[in-house]
Protein backbone atom coordinates (compact mmCIF):
# COMPACT_ATOMS: atom_id res chain seq x y z
CA UNK A 1 0.00 0.00 0.00
CA UNK A 2 1.44 3.35 -0.98
CA UNK A 3 -0.70 5.66 0.63
CA UNK A 4 -1.45 5.65 4.67
CA UNK A 5 -5.20 5.18 5.58
CA UNK A 6 -6.81 6.38 8.66
CA UNK A 7 -10.48 5.79 9.57
CA UNK A 8 -12.20 8.23 10.65
CA UNK A 9 -15.90 6.93 11.50
CA UNK A 10 -18.81 9.00 10.13
CA UNK A 11 -21.90 8.12 11.34
CA UNK A 12 -24.44 8.87 8.21
CA UNK A 13 -24.78 6.00 6.98
CA UNK A 14 -27.60 3.06 6.17
CA UNK A 15 -26.44 0.13 8.26
CA UNK A 16 -26.21 -3.16 5.95
CA UNK A 17 -26.62 -4.10 2.46
CA UNK A 18 -29.77 -5.80 1.04
CA UNK A 19 -27.67 -5.65 -2.31
CA UNK A 20 -25.14 -6.43 -4.30
CA UNK A 21 -22.19 -3.53 -4.49
CA UNK A 22 -21.80 -3.30 -8.38
CA UNK A 23 -20.76 0.68 -9.14
CA UNK A 24 -18.35 2.66 -7.75
CA UNK A 25 -18.75 6.51 -7.64
CA UNK A 26 -16.50 9.33 -7.61
CA UNK A 27 -16.93 13.04 -6.36
CA UNK A 28 -15.01 15.82 -5.09
CA UNK A 29 -15.69 18.02 -2.19
CA UNK A 30 -13.60 21.10 -1.07
CA UNK A 31 -14.15 23.57 1.80
CA UNK A 32 -14.67 26.53 -0.61
CA UNK A 33 -18.12 27.44 0.60
CA UNK A 34 -17.39 27.06 4.54
CA UNK A 35 -17.10 30.51 5.54
CA UNK A 36 -13.60 31.36 6.10
CA UNK A 37 -11.74 28.65 3.93
CA UNK A 38 -12.76 30.04 0.57
CA UNK A 39 -8.87 30.67 -0.18
CA UNK A 40 -8.17 27.00 1.76
CA UNK A 41 -10.19 25.06 -0.16
CA UNK A 42 -7.96 21.98 0.65
CA UNK A 43 -8.19 21.90 4.39
CA UNK A 44 -8.13 18.29 5.18
CA UNK A 45 -9.50 19.22 8.82
CA UNK A 46 -12.35 21.30 7.89
CA UNK A 47 -13.15 18.91 5.41
CA UNK A 48 -13.60 16.23 7.99
CA UNK A 49 -15.85 18.35 10.19
CA UNK A 50 -18.19 19.21 7.37
CA UNK A 51 -18.56 15.01 7.05
CA UNK A 52 -18.48 14.77 10.69
CA UNK A 53 -20.84 17.96 11.59
CA UNK A 54 -22.98 18.34 8.71
CA UNK A 55 -23.26 21.61 6.22
CA UNK A 56 -25.80 24.50 6.58
CA UNK A 57 -27.66 25.74 3.86
CA UNK A 58 -31.29 26.52 3.21
CA UNK A 59 -31.69 27.31 7.09
CA UNK A 60 -31.22 23.17 7.39
CA UNK A 61 -28.21 20.68 8.39
CA UNK A 62 -27.41 18.49 5.46
CA UNK A 63 -25.62 15.48 6.82
CA UNK A 64 -23.72 13.32 4.49
CA UNK A 65 -20.88 10.70 4.02
CA UNK A 66 -18.99 8.40 1.74
CA UNK A 67 -16.85 5.50 1.98
CA UNK A 68 -13.40 7.15 1.18
CA UNK A 69 -12.08 10.59 1.32
CA UNK A 70 -8.68 11.17 -0.45
CA UNK A 71 -6.64 14.24 0.20
CA UNK A 72 -4.71 16.19 -2.64
CA UNK A 73 -1.43 14.00 -1.53
CA UNK A 74 -3.24 11.13 -2.07
CA UNK A 75 -3.97 10.00 1.67
CA UNK A 76 -7.12 8.01 2.14
CA UNK A 77 -9.52 8.46 5.37
CA UNK A 78 -12.12 5.72 5.88
CA UNK A 79 -15.47 7.13 6.93
CA UNK A 80 -17.75 4.18 6.33
CA UNK A 81 -17.39 0.75 6.58
CA UNK A 82 -17.78 -0.99 3.48
CA UNK A 83 -20.60 -3.44 4.58
CA UNK A 84 -22.90 0.03 5.43
CA UNK A 85 -23.99 2.47 2.26
CA UNK A 86 -23.31 5.86 2.55
CA UNK A 87 -24.84 8.83 1.92
CA UNK A 88 -22.85 9.80 -1.06
CA UNK A 89 -25.27 10.01 -4.36
CA UNK A 90 -29.20 10.58 -3.22
CA UNK A 91 -31.68 10.49 -5.72
CA UNK A 92 -30.05 9.17 -8.68
CA UNK A 93 -30.18 6.10 -11.24
CA UNK A 94 -28.46 3.86 -13.27
CA UNK A 95 -29.07 1.66 -16.53
CA UNK A 96 -26.89 -0.82 -16.37
CA UNK A 97 -28.77 -3.34 -17.98
CA UNK A 98 -31.93 -2.34 -16.01
CA UNK A 99 -33.12 1.14 -15.00
CA UNK A 100 -32.69 0.97 -11.27
CA UNK A 101 -33.09 4.33 -8.57
CA UNK A 102 -31.12 5.07 -5.46
CA UNK A 103 -27.58 4.03 -6.23
CA UNK A 104 -26.46 4.18 -2.83
CA UNK A 105 -27.32 1.15 -1.82
CA UNK A 106 -25.75 -0.69 -4.43
CA UNK A 107 -22.63 1.68 -4.80
CA UNK A 108 -19.17 2.94 -2.56
CA UNK A 109 -18.55 6.74 -2.91
CA UNK A 110 -15.59 7.80 -3.24
CA UNK A 111 -14.84 11.79 -2.60
CA UNK A 112 -11.45 13.44 -3.72
CA UNK A 113 -10.22 16.74 -2.37
CA UNK A 114 -10.95 19.28 -5.52
CA UNK A 115 -12.86 21.72 -6.03
CA UNK A 116 -14.59 22.32 -9.74
CA UNK A 117 -11.69 23.96 -11.37
CA UNK A 118 -8.36 22.66 -9.49
CA UNK A 119 -8.31 19.14 -11.35
CA UNK A 120 -6.75 16.22 -9.41
CA UNK A 121 -3.43 15.21 -8.41
CA UNK A 122 -1.30 12.36 -9.64
CA UNK A 123 -1.46 10.96 -6.11
CA UNK A 124 -5.16 11.21 -6.22
CA UNK A 125 -5.28 8.85 -9.11
CA UNK A 126 -3.18 6.39 -7.81
CA UNK A 127 -4.27 6.28 -4.37
CA UNK A 128 -7.85 5.97 -6.03
CA UNK A 129 -7.12 3.21 -8.41
CA UNK A 130 -5.58 1.55 -5.00
CA UNK A 131 -8.64 2.27 -2.88
CA UNK A 132 -11.20 0.58 -5.64
CA UNK A 133 -8.91 -2.78 -6.39
CA UNK A 134 -8.42 -3.23 -2.57
CA UNK A 135 -12.36 -2.30 -1.49
CA UNK A 136 -12.84 -5.11 -4.25
CA UNK A 137 -10.98 -7.68 -2.77
CA UNK A 138 -13.01 -6.69 0.48
CA UNK A 139 -16.12 -6.55 -0.80
CA UNK A 140 -16.04 -10.08 -2.28
CA UNK A 141 -14.22 -11.36 0.61
CA UNK A 142 -17.64 -10.13 2.37
CA UNK A 143 -19.34 -11.25 0.04
CA UNK A 144 -20.84 -7.81 -1.05
CA UNK A 145 -20.44 -8.14 -4.58
CA UNK A 146 -17.76 -6.63 -6.78
CA UNK A 147 -17.36 -3.07 -8.72
CA UNK A 148 -17.39 -3.15 -11.83
CA UNK A 149 -19.19 0.15 -13.04
CA UNK A 150 -17.11 3.53 -12.12
CA UNK A 151 -19.32 6.44 -12.77
CA UNK A 152 -19.22 10.14 -11.42
CA UNK A 153 -22.14 11.86 -9.26
CA UNK A 154 -22.65 13.79 -12.40
CA UNK A 155 -23.86 10.72 -14.20
CA UNK A 156 -26.04 9.16 -11.70
CA UNK A 157 -27.36 12.70 -10.35
CA UNK A 158 -26.97 14.60 -12.91
CA UNK A 159 -28.96 15.93 -15.86
CA UNK A 160 -30.41 13.03 -16.69
CA UNK A 161 -31.66 12.14 -12.91
CA UNK A 162 -33.21 15.65 -13.23
CA UNK A 163 -35.39 15.72 -16.44
CA UNK A 164 -36.40 12.34 -14.65
CA UNK A 165 -37.96 14.45 -11.95
CA UNK A 166 -35.44 12.15 -9.65
CA UNK A 167 -34.11 15.12 -8.06
CA UNK A 168 -34.28 19.24 -7.75
CA UNK A 169 -30.99 19.94 -8.21
CA UNK A 170 -28.14 18.50 -10.78
CA UNK A 171 -24.68 17.06 -9.69
CA UNK A 172 -21.64 18.50 -11.39
CA UNK A 173 -18.97 16.44 -9.77
CA UNK A 174 -16.27 15.16 -10.29
CA UNK A 175 -16.61 17.32 -13.83
CA UNK A 176 -14.69 17.59 -16.84
CA UNK A 177 -11.49 17.93 -15.23
CA UNK A 178 -11.55 13.93 -13.98
CA UNK A 179 -9.60 12.19 -16.13
CA UNK A 180 -11.04 8.78 -16.67
CA UNK A 181 -8.37 7.66 -19.07
CA UNK A 182 -5.55 8.37 -16.59
CA UNK A 183 -7.99 6.53 -13.92
CA UNK A 184 -8.29 3.39 -16.14
CA UNK A 185 -4.67 3.12 -16.93
CA UNK A 186 -3.64 3.27 -13.19
CA UNK A 187 -6.68 0.60 -12.34
CA UNK A 188 -5.42 -1.96 -15.18
CA UNK A 189 -1.47 -0.80 -14.39
CA UNK A 190 -2.15 -1.70 -10.61
CA UNK A 191 -4.59 -4.66 -10.97
CA UNK A 192 -1.93 -6.36 -13.49
CA UNK A 193 0.69 -5.42 -10.67
CA UNK A 194 -1.61 -7.12 -7.86
CA UNK A 195 -2.63 -10.01 -9.83
CA UNK A 196 0.92 -10.74 -11.13
CA UNK A 197 -0.24 -11.47 -14.98
CA UNK A 198 2.87 -11.82 -17.07
CA UNK A 199 4.48 -10.54 -19.95
CA UNK A 200 3.00 -13.59 -22.99
CA UNK A 201 6.64 -14.72 -24.12
CA UNK A 202 7.14 -15.68 -27.47
CA UNK A 203 6.89 -19.21 -28.40
CA UNK A 204 10.27 -21.22 -28.21
CA UNK A 205 10.88 -22.11 -31.59
CA UNK A 206 12.26 -25.58 -32.29
CA UNK A 207 15.62 -26.11 -32.64
CA UNK A 208 16.63 -27.66 -35.90
CA UNK A 209 18.66 -31.12 -35.40
CA UNK A 210 22.23 -30.90 -37.34
CA UNK A 211 23.00 -33.32 -39.57
CA UNK A 212 25.68 -34.51 -37.64
CA UNK A 213 23.38 -35.46 -34.62
CA UNK A 214 21.40 -37.13 -37.21
CA UNK A 215 24.03 -39.15 -38.53
CA UNK A 216 25.13 -39.89 -34.45
CA UNK A 217 21.95 -41.15 -33.51
CA UNK A 218 21.73 -43.49 -36.31
CA UNK A 219 25.16 -44.95 -37.04
CA UNK A 220 26.14 -48.45 -37.08
CA UNK A 221 27.61 -49.33 -33.91
ZN1 LIG B 1 -20.83 14.21 -5.21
Amino acid sequence: MKYTETTYPIKWSYTGRHEDVIVGVFHFISAINMPGFHDKPFNIQEILRMFKEGVEWGGKTHHFSAHRLINRNGDRYNLVALRDRAWHVGDSYTDFGKYRTSVNNFSNGYELVATENSGYTEEQYESLAEAVLQDNERLMNQHLGKMIHFVGHDWVAGQTAYKLGLRKDIKKDPGKLFDWDRFHDEYICQYSQMHFIPKPTPPVKPKRRSFMEFFRRFRFK
